[in-house]
């Protein structure tokens, strides 16, 4: 996706509209900067965004962005240094406000958690949206949740029983 996902987000909830899509890393460049580098080109398929987002109107025409993301990426494991993949599952609830910052906050909201306030915007750009909320979710210091690579590939070789026996075994005397 090389051009900008930019959409009128007041109009875009008002007429119902859906749109679902695949961001590629290579789109999200300050996410890409805090995931895994080495391997970025070879696991590049195995990162991808992909998002979903539909508008609604309630009865009271208040109008709603819902946003779904799935991430799959690939993160610097904080104690083995090595990649280890990470999948960012999340739902936002935008309500779509046309009244500026300063009035929404003299504003006293209830429910205030059930979603997020987005501000009204003709040329709202998705993908930084998108790349933004997943910026936020990501873990401050991921770590392998059971165990780091080394210690994975360690348990998944069976090891010689007899090699730790060869080193007892002293030669007889006299041979
Ligand atoms: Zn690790």
């Amino acid at each position: 996706m090389s051009q900008p996902l930019v959409i009128d987000n007041l109009a875009f909830s008002k007429k119902n509209e859906a749109l679902s899509g695949v961001l590629l890393l290579a789109d999200c460049p300050r996410l890409q900067e805090l995931l895994h580098q080495p391997s970025l080109k070879a696991e590049s398929n195995a990162h991808e965004i992909v998002f979903d987002l539909k508008g609604t109107t309630n009865s009271l025409n208040q109008h709603f962005l819902s946003l779904s993301i799935t991430a799959k990426l690939s993160a610097n494991c904080q104690r083995c240094l090595s990649a280890m993949p990470l999948t960012i599952k999340l739902h936002f609830n935008y309500l779509i406000s046309d009244v500026d910052d300063a009035a929404l906050e003299a504003l006293e909201l209830d429910n205030v958690d059930d979603f997020d306030l987005l501000q009204a915007n003709a040329n709202m750009d998705l993908a930084a949206l998108i790349e933004d909320e997943v910026i936020m979710a990501l873990p401050i210091a991921p770590t392998h949740e059971n165990a780091c690579v080394e210690l994975v590939t360690q348990s998944g070789e069976k090891p010689n029983p007899f090699a730790a026996l060869k080193g007892l075994i002293k030669p007889q005397a006299g041979e």
